[in-house]
């Protein structure tokens, strides 16, 4: 004890200096002295690595000094455990927080070197698929600069999402490789390590005391090491850590194997172990549903229940105050083993006893659902648990037996109620229901918007909503501001602060005031130069990389995000086809140039997602290269969707695409991306789309298709969609070109069997709203008539992101879930 206080007491180096100056000399000492590379022959990764290491010894102090305060005042703190963290660049939001781009920039150019440059060197880390990933990591962001004493919890994966290719117009996937420079972020802790275990059995033992203690031996063992990312909050608040495990084997090389010859069976082990970190698994909304990932599940649960403990029993002690100073969200299911594995630490390694450590539990976790598609609901086949994790196994039994009497005795639910709340899912096989899991061993549950959360309480989760009526709870998703208007929007950055002040940086809700100015002609006008001259830049990148010319002039149409059926790329594709079409079939007419804009990546074994993707580049091919259509219409899916692209794309749309059948998106955070930024969406009352509407109202945003409602009686009803296809000549005519080869001559059947699904069951409702679609395009087209009218509604649309902003969100998880005071200000 009086050790710590020595430490706590102990003076800290002179912080490092901000100025040109000191920055100059130092990214020169650090490219000599750590990086070894004479500035005459340093290649820009060398100068990459000498800035960071230079930017990042400023925030080193804020580092220290957040978890010495952590320590100091005794405030709980906030555990984030997901299995992504679609993180991308680190060093502009590193600088942009902390307040060192003017003076890195202006230091760079001292030594020759382009900031920008370097910036866009920087790989990606993408260890995430889509928005559920780029959530967690606007989260740590906004936790950071909300100065709450968090951790990020996940994996190192030593290769991320892949990387996407194309080739003649199909999806391929090739290995990312974003640690291949090194990682100048990361701090690897050696001293941080956890042994996890797999497999073997598990024994009752009788303790000298007569009690019956269960021990779990595992015929497994691996380590978990630990890799620190500091996360930089707004102005430096706070800076928070990202602390991603790394699977490493206990003996690195079986020596003996080796000697006797065995040379590749020495290393067997090893390689065992390094597989559960190697890749991210690539499916979005869809369980992989393979042992390994069970294997990623587990190990980071343990290594980071593990380390939460140690660190909780370092500071207090004791393990009763476990609620009062711990807060475990579970992002999604993916982690829901913890549940079990925090009983299988209190109790058989720390002699809590069961219904302690039940409350203990209870009290420490939240659980947020991301999805309820059914398909999509993640679960474990009892047999494979048993033989990976046979303890936890047992301890989901008895959870369950004790849920499954409180139902019976309390709620006097029916059998089939029972079958529907029990954690087996006897029908398939016996499967362990994580979301059931996850559930039951939360003491709050929410939704990612209010739409979502309502469905929860009424399919997948309403008999436990029953049973446990105060636990469901929404949180609508957000969006960090910082890296989604001020730093990938310099050009409205400065303009908004000429306008209504900087107040706005430190308190986005200050933007309404912008509404004051939607009317002002030379605002108006200003606003829209910005956009011209994102618009201008994203022109010259698909210039670049597609070598189609596309004019800046024209209506910027972008649909970016994963490749999704629910996500409806086919009705949009559809309708550019129409557009075609009628462009053709009019050339007297006049229309709205439009350039429409895809991009996003499909699992690599989702076939119908593969296949619009080529479709979507059939058809660029086709109109692209037709004189007819005079250049009105331009189709270009750019490849390799990621975090960076979508910061260069999303500050030059004008229409963003938010079109997912109804019921389907739990939120979208796309959607709020484009809002900052000025877009206007076109989108179905689907997700946070529903809330957006409420913040603009009904003339900044243009709403169709069909309800929620709508959508489940006509599937309830299976109701076939040929007579909507009936009544539409111009989808008829759409479906016969795509379908009869029109755009794959090459393969004229490609896409029968895709356009004859819109004629089956067209379970995503394209075709049904496709006339509505059509309809709510022609009002984009009209308003667009009206620069002054659009103009007005795109400003009105940033004005009103405020609640969009995931300092929100986390506000209310502190608040609701987490039981954490957030300082003002
Ligand atoms: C924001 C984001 C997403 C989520 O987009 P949605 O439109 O909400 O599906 C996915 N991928 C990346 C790279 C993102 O930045």
């Amino acid at each position: 004890m009086s050790q710590k206080s020595v430490v706590l007491d102990a003076p800290t180096p002179e912080p490092r200096q901000v100025t040109v100056e000191a920055l100059q000399a130092h990214i020169l000492e650090k490219l000599t002295y750590s990086i070894g590379k004479d500035p005459i022959v340093a290649r820009p990764h060398d100068w990459l690595a000498a800035t960071i290491f230079a930017v990042r010894d400023r925030i080193m102090d804020r580092w220290m000094e957040s978890s010495r305060e952590t320590w100091r005042t005794s405030n709980k703190r906030v555990y984030y455990l997901s299995l992504e963290f679609l993180i991308g660049r680190l060093m502009r939001d590193a600088m942009s927080n902390a307040g060192l781009m003017e003076p890195v920039q202006q230091a760079l150019t001292n030594l020759g070197v382009d900031l920008g440059d370097l910036i866009d060197l920087e790989p990606d880390a993408a260890l995430g698929n889509g928005g559920l990933g780029r959530l967690a990591a606007c989260f740590m962001e906004s936790m950071a600069s909300l100065k709450i004493p968090a951790y990020g919890y996940g994996i190192r994966y030593a290769h991320g999402l892949f990387r996407q290719e194309m080739s003649e117009g199909w999806q391929v996937e090739l290995p990312e490789e974003w640690l291949a420079h090194g990682n100048p972020w990361e701090f690897e802790r050696r001293e941080s390590a956890y042994e996890i275990g797999f497999g073997g059995h598990v024994e009752g033992v009788t303790d000298p005391d007569g009690e019956l203690r269960q021990e779990w031996h595992p015929n497994e063992h691996l380590l978990a090491v630990a890799f620190d990312t500091p996360i930089v909050g707004w102005r430096a608040a706070r800076v928070n850590t990202l602390r991603l495990w790394s699977a490493q084997p206990i003996d690195p090389i079986l020596l003996d194997k080796f000697n006797s010859g065995d040379h590749i069976g020495a290393l067997e082990e090893s390689a065992r172990a390094e597989a559960i970190t190697r890749v991210l698994y690539p499916a979005d909304s869809t369980p992989a549903g393979q042992e390994l990932r069970l294997r990623q599940e587990y190990f980071f649960s343990s290594a980071s229940l593990q380390d939460i403990v140690r660190r909780h029993l370092q500071q207090y002690g004791d393990l009763g105050s476990l609620p009062d100073k711990v807060a475990i969200q579970l992002n999604d299911t993916h982690p829901a083993i913890s549940i079990a594995e925090m009983m299988r630490i209190l109790i058989d390694i720390h002699g809590v006893e069961w219904d302690e450590a039940w409350t203990l539990t209870r009290g420490v976790f939240g659980y947020t659902n991301h999805t309820l598609l059914p398909e999509a609901l993640e679960s474990w086949p009892v047999a494979l648990l048993e033989r990976l994790l046979p303890r936890h196994m047992q301890i989901v039994y008895a959870i369950n037996a004790e849920i499954l009497t409180e139902a019976r005795k309390r709620a006097k639910f029916t059998d089939e109620q029972i079958a529907r709340v029990s954690l087996i899912d006897e029908q398939n096989g016996r499967r362990v229901r994580m979301g059931q899991l996850a559930f039951v061993g939360s003491h709050k549950i929410n939704g990612v918007s209010a739409l979502h959360t309502e469905l929860m309480k009424q399919t997948v989760f309403s008999d436990l909503h029953k049973l446990y009526p105060d636990r469901i709870n929404n949180k609508t998703n957000g969006i960090t501001p910082r890296r989604w208007l001020m730093q990938c929007n310099p050009g409205l950055t400065s303009l908004l602060s000429e306008t209504i002040g900087d107040a706005f940086l430190d308190d986005i809700r200050k933007l309404e005031e912008l509404g004051a100015y939607a009317d002002d002609p030379s605002f108006q006008k200003r606003f829209a130069a910005v956009k011209l001259e994102n618009k201008t830049r994203l022109a010259e990148l698909i210039r670049e990389r597609l070598g189609v010319r596309v004019s800046p002039e024209a209506m910027f149409d972008v649909q970016i995000k994963r490749i999704h059926e629910y996500k409806r790329q086919l009705l949009n594709i559809i309708q550019a086809v129409a557009a075609y079409d009628e462009i053709r079939a009019h050339p007297e007419r006049d229309f709205v140039p439009r350039v429409k804009i895809f991009a996003g990546k499909a699992a690599p074994s989702y076939w119908n997602a593969k296949l619009v993707i080529k479709l979507i580049n059939d058809v660029a091919r086709v109109i692209n290269n037709d004189p007819a259509v005079r250049g009105l219409l331009k189709v270009v899916f750019l490849p390799n969707y990621n975090v960076s692209l979508a910061e260069v794309i999303v500050p030059a749309a004008d229409l963003s695409e938010q079109i997912s059948t109804a019921g389907m998106e739990a939120s979208g955070t796309g959607n709020m991306k484009f809002m900052a930024n000025g877009a206007l969406t076109i989108g179905t009352m689907d997700g946070a789309n529903v809330e957006m509407h409420e913040e603009v109202g009904d003339d900044n945003i243009v709403i169709f298709g069909l309800t929620t409602d709508e959508v489940a009686a006509k599937r309830a009803k299976s109701e076939v969609p040929r007579s909507a296809i009936d009544a539409s000549p111009d989808l008829q005519e759409a479906l016969n070109a795509i379908a009869s080869g029109v755009f794959s001559p090459d393969d004229p059947n490609r896409y029968r069997d895709l356009v004859s699904g819109l004629y089956d069951t067209d379970w995503f409702m394209v075709a049904r709203d496709f006339d509505a679609y059509v309809a709510a395009q022609k009002r984009v087209d009209a308003l667009w008539l009206d620069q002054s009218r659009w103009n007005r509604m795109a400003i009105c649309n940033t004005a009103h992101v405020g609640f969009f902003s995931s300092d929100r969100t986390i506000r209310q998880y502190a608040e609701d879930i987490w039981g954490v005071q957030v300082p003002t200000a």
